[in-house]
């Protein structure tokens, strides 16, 4: 078979075999798939040759860019040495080392360490500890959790029931247990109908009210820290991040704080959390953990919270948790790589002048006809469509304007993906100012001929 044959065959298998996360199948087979064979620096490769900007960095895990060769090596030779072994029972070398890193890494408060495999399972963790915290200090009736409108922690049952996109979790809903919901702090379409800064960050004071009423039954607050990512990249104001740690304080409520897609310097400090100088309870990290090479997810406690399972074999207060491919060695190779480059390229410094393009970018884009707002923290950016700009009325989402911008993009070499009516935009941190001028170009072309064309 050539060439063309075998792509044909794949794009027929794909159809065939793959049901795709987060996708319409009937409207999949209709089209042709984009199969990706090859990536390099912050480019994706299909399997004709074409060329494509990761412009979601292959769904906002991807650091360094493809094909980095301190992260390739670091897998090759842990290949040579063990792919897997259980941390059921056992401790791996890898799992160890990364786990001392990432103790100097974070709030030295926050020491100890959990693996799992995923962000859904490092917030699973994050919620069952929190939980079982409580049973075990002997205080009763703390079933429930809070989290906000618009948050979204991943997509198991625990996760889905402390989030709040309902268009992601409403057909759930009877599976689900009981959450008590805070405001989004989306200024933008304000659920108070207030504006800020005159609001005085309102959705602080109710969020206080549900902490004020329901305290003696919440667990914890869980929280996406400064942007609420999948929800729309809504960014909240000044001061609301360390406003939520001080009611969490004041109302004993354990802190969650959810860095799986802010983490690892997505927002511009290597945590969302520092911004406001915040230290959760716990905390969730994933995604660009090992640069965006391997599943790999970490739940951190604190000692308080890691000292309430301690006691006897026959006390019961083990944590019951665990997967099998908990502490993976390749995985954990692929974040002491990850981690080491943080150090060695000062990648930090290097996104001051990329936010800034960023941020002039979204400066000029506001201007255009159907930009209704722009929002962004550090390389995470949102572009919010809508039909009518005085009115701010949303594009009926069953219009798919974020899609056919997605699409427009993709036939000039740039992929991203949407979120409804919002463009989404959160390339690998090493991007080149060059490279990221460009994907800009390209997304402000899709934008403009796909609203106003
Ligand atoms: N939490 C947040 C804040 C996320 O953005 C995501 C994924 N987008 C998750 C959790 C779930 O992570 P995963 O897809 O790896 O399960």
């Amino acid at each position: 078979m050539g060439i063309i044959e075998d792509n044909r065959h794949l794009e027929e298998l794909d159809k065939k075999y793959i049901w795709h996360p987060f996708t319409q199948m009937k409207e999949w087979l209709e089209e042709t798939p984009v199969i990706i064979s090859a990536g390099r620096d912050c480019f994706i490769r299909d399997i004709y040759g074409r060329w494509y900007l990761d412009g979601v960095s292959s769904l906002w895990v991807n650091i360094f860019g493809h094909r980095k060769k301190e992260i390739d090596d670091a897998i090759k030779e842990q290949v040579d040495r063990i792919s897997h072994s259980t941390l059921l029972g056992l401790s791996n070398v890898p799992a160890i080392k990364l786990a001392e890193k990432l103790g100097h890494l974070i709030n030295s408060s926050l020491s100890k360490v959990f693996y799992s495999d995923n962000g859904s399972t490092a917030v699973e963790v994050g919620l069952k500890m929190a939980f079982q915290y409580w049973k075990h200090k002997g205080v009763d009736g703390r079933n429930a959790f809070a989290s906000l409108n618009n948050a979204y922690h991943g997509d198991t049952l625990g996760a889905v029931s402390v989030g709040g996109v309902e268009i992601f979790h409403k057909a759930f809903s009877p599976l689900l247990f009981k959450t008590y919901k805070g405001p989004s702090p989306y200024c933008y379409r304000c659920e108070l109908g207030k504006e800020y800064p005159d609001c005085r960050i309102a959705c602080l004071a109710e969020l206080e009210k549900v902490f004020h009423e329901h305290s003696h039954e919440i667990a914890a607050f869980i929280i996406e820290p400064m942007i609420q990512a999948a929800g729309g990249m809504i960014t909240s104001p000044p001061g609301y991040l360390k406003g939520v740690r001080e009611l969490c304080s004041k109302y004993s409520i354990l802190m969650i704080a959810d860095e799986v897609a802010t983490g690892f310097g997505r927002t511009g400090k290597m945590f969302a959390c520092e911004h406001e100088e915040v230290v959760p309870d716990i905390m969730c990290l994933s995604k660009g953990i090992t640069g965006g090479y391997m599943p790999l997810a970490v739940t951190l406690a604190t000692d308080e919270i890691y000292n309430a399972f301690l006691g006897e074999f026959k006390d019961l207060k083990t944590f019951f948790h665990g997967h099998s491919y908990t502490g993976n060695p390749l995985a954990c190779a692929a974040a002491i790589a990850c981690l080491d480059l943080f150090g060695k390229e000062n990648i930090l410094d290097s996104l001051k002048e990329k936010t800034e393009i960023l941020r002039n970018w979204l400066k000029d884009v506001l201007n255009l006809l159907h930009v209704g707002d722009v929002r962004s923290a550090g390389m995470m950016a949102g572009v919010e469509l809508v039909k009518d700009k005085k009115t701010k009325e949303p594009y009926d989402w069953k219009e798919k304007v974020g899609w056919r911008v997605a699409w427009k993009a993709r036939e000039n070499g740039v992929f991203i993906r949407p979120l409804g009516n919002v463009i989404v935009i959160m390339p690998p941190l090493s991007i080149s100012g060059q490279n990221l001028k460009q994907l800009l170009k390209v997304i402000r072309e899709a934008i403009v001929s796909t609203t106003e064309g």
